[in-house]
């Protein structure tokens, strides 16, 4: 193996979904919905299917999909993107990830990142050659401190990797704490790539802000998002990149010798579910709402400090009063202990003292499996 992937560990979804099957255990770790997306949606890739669309499709996405991408960014957040210039599909939100550090990093350049980290950024990063640098998001709040984020920036800093609602700490951006980034992006002429891929699945009336929306931020920022959150399609592998013509003309630099195109007969169903299934999201954040709500109190009831998430699919909990000083010892003993999943985040992070003793679960499944995964819990302690 190449050394740019020497210490790289291999991805831990993968790794806690085996362990899942290998035992038999409740999943609460790997963040998938067990409940598939609309069934008017998969029709749509059938019959696309059936009617021959099963070719390339173009490099940058099928027509009808990038002016859905961007009908989209009109209605939710008042954007004007371009869909010949301005839009790439890229194999889900992973290889947009990727394709936008190959395509804007330079070997040695450093790139700021919230930690705890979604585990490919750290991959891709070191793929293309970067440095990170942490900006940790502390428990139990996860706010964005603006002074740890400004000691984060050099003079080798190239660009400022987000991701709101974030992964794995449920936090979301506010509107001040993304002024912040602005910024510092603005004072030190940083790029920004910010992963959204949570942006419908936010609670208690909260709002999502795209920071490409902030004065002078769209020049600077390249957005990705995907099908696979908003619409419980997680193995479509449908996302994309929007941002200014001579970015997304880099990131689609990248992508074409990555996969050239991918999905074709998935596109233009994510087109007609972008189009016409508004309601199935809205519908979606208050049913993970509620979901929420259920596994926090159930993990409440157990000897755990349960930092409730804002959004995403995900709660962290501190398992040190629950006898375990270490999450990675916790996650592998859970299985035989109590029948459960769930995934160790000190994988996430680079600071060992902060990230130690937290864990992830993951709330987008049925209710029945919550309520057995909490009661398989309670049984064991
Ligand atoms: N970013 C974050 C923060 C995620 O949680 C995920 C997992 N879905 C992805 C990117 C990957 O998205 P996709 O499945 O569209 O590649
Ligand atoms: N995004 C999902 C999670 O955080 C997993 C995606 C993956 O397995 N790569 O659980």
């Amino acid at each position: 193996t190449a050394a740019r992937l020497h210490g790289i560990e291999p991805t831990i979804f993968a790794e806690m979904s085996a362990l899942a099957l290998r035992t038999g255990a409740l999943n609460l770790g790997q963040g998938f919905p067990d409940v598939d997306g609309p069934a008017t949606v998969v029709d749509a890739a059938v019959e696309a299917m059936r009617t021959g669309r099963n070719q390339y499709a173009p490099g940058p996405g099928f027509p009808e999909l990038r002016e859905a991408v961007v009908a989209h960014q009109q209605r939710h957040y008042g954007l004007d993107v371009d869909p010949a210039t301005q839009v790439v599909v890229t194999a889900g939100a992973t290889e947009a990830i990727a394709a936008a550090l190959l395509a804007l990093v330079d070997p040695g350049d450093e790139v700021v990142v919230l930690e705890p980290f979604y585990d490919s950024y750290v991959a891709c990063i070191a793929m293309a050659g970067g440095v990170r640098r942490g900006v940790t998001l502390r428990a139990p709040d996860f706010r964005l401190d603006a002074d740890a984020l400004r000691a984060a920036v050099t003079d080798r800093t190239k660009l400022v990797l987000l991701n709101t609602p974030h992964n794995p700490t449920g936090a979301v951006l506010t509107r001040e704490e993304l002024q912040v980034v602005a910024d510092v992006a603005v004072e030190h002429d940083l790029l920004v790539v910010t992963d959204e891929v949570y942006e419908h699945l936010l609670f208690d009336r909260r709002e999502h802000v795209p920071i490409c929306t902030l004065p002078g931020m769209w020049d600077r920022t390249l957005t990705i998002s995907s099908a696979g959150k908003t619409f419980s399609f997680t193995g479509w592998k449908v996302g994309w990149v929007t941002g200014p013509a001579d970015l997304v003309a880099s990131v689609y630099a990248a992508k074409q010798w990555l996969t050239f195109s991918n999905a074709a007969p998935m596109q233009p169903a994510v087109a007609e579910a972008l189009d016409k299934e508004t309601s199935f999201y809205e519908e979606l954040a208050r049913e993970l709402e509620a979901k929420r709500d259920l596994l926090c109190e159930g993990l409440a009831g157990l000897d755990v400090d349960v930092y409730v998430p804002e959004a995403t699919y995900f709660v962290t909990t501190d398992v040190r009063r629950y006898g375990y000083d270490d999450s990675l010892a916790f996650c592998l003993a859970l299985p035989e202990r109590a029948g459960v999943v769930a995934i160790p985040s000190q994988v996430f992070y680079d600071d060992r003292e902060e990230g130690r003793h937290k864990v992830r679960w993951a709330f987008c499944k049925e209710r029945a499996v919550i309520e057995k995964g909490v009661r398989r819990l309670a049984a064991a302690d």
